[in-house]
């Protein structure tokens, strides 16, 4: 690594004195998109689910079907009693599909299946008086997926799971949020296959819209001759906060271009060798 530029926002500090869990990813793990056998095809459970909800309330069987709400991209949760000497710990706020019959069918979207139990995400954001209904009871409420993340036990695999299922519904929410246009004709779109793609109303066009993510590097810029790592910080953080450098791949770059290139605009910094380390999803943008 050669410095070539002005470290006037950035900061050059020891790794030695960082403590950093490269053990495990948050919302990566997701256990309901494993490559296991389901019970049924996403069709034929949101089929499932339109039969329930259209169902009169003294004929409702809910099926091993369970829906998690969102609000404005925090999902449904609740704190559970623990010990001040142990690690905070919460569950999701999963509720029947009964708790939602004033919703239409295509608002579900099919998160996946585990242990023969279909798993549903909705957004409530848009309707505010339906929100109680699918409260959950006393002590459930919409929670930041960071906040979650800082309260998860991460040597505990289930709490790590229910954080990825939580993770994986918000990104899908985020994107159904984020595509009800076409972008090729300007058309309005419709979810189909329970959610998991989108498809253009416009007879001569129907695109289909499928679910993307724009990939982002992350990188811990390091100069081992001296012992020290890049790191830099925004004007939005808090006092001593200070973070990696991170920036969207663009159009016909790698990833390691990326990296170079994003190290060379955000800290005039040209780097040498590139070692990948591994990936997650990252749903908490904002
Ligand atoms: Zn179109």
């Amino acid at each position: 690594m050669e410095a070539r530029g002005s470290l006037d926002h950035c900061a050059l500090v020891s790794h030695r004195a960082m403590a950093i869990l490269l053990q495990a990813h948050a919302f990566a793990g997701n256990p309901t998109r494993s490559n296991r056998p389901q019970s049924m095809s996403p069709s034929s459970a949101h089929e499932s689910l339109k039969s329930l909800l259209a169902a009169p309330p003294s004929d409702v069987s809910n099926l091993n079907f369970k829906v998690l709400a969102f609000k404005n991209g925090k999902p449904l949760a609740t704190s559970l009693d623990h010990s001040s000497d142990s690690p905070p710990k919460w569950r999701l706020g999963w509720t029947p599909p009964s708790n939602f019959k004033d919703f239409s069918a295509d608002s579900f979207v099919y998160l996946g299946e585990e242990s023969e139990t279909v798993y549903w995400a909705i957004d409530a954001s848009e309707n505010e008086d339906k929100v109680s209904k699918c409260a959950g009871g006393d002590g459930f409420c919409f929670v930041e997926l960071r906040t979650l993340m800082v309260a998860t036990d991460w040597a505990d695999a289930g709490s790590m799971g229910e954080l990825a299922i939580a993770g994986h519904a918000r990104g899908l929410l985020e994107w159904h949020n984020t595509t009800r246009f076409c972008g090729y004709c300007g058309s309005s779109t419709i979810p189909i296959d329970a959610g998991r793609r989108k498809q253009c109303t416009k007879e001569t066009c129907k695109k289909r819209v499928y679910p993307r993510v724009d990939p982002v590097v992350i990188m811990l810029v390091i100069d081992r001759e001296n012992d020290r790592a890049l790191l830099s910080r925004q004007f939005r953080f808090v006092p001593r906060m200070w973070s990696c450098l991170a920036g969207f791949v663009e159009p016909g770059e790698s990833l390691e271009e990326a990296v170079r290139r994003e190290t060379w605009e955000e800290t005039g910094i040209e780097v040498g060798e590139v070692v990948y380390h591994s990936s997650q999803p990252w749903p908490c943008w904002t």
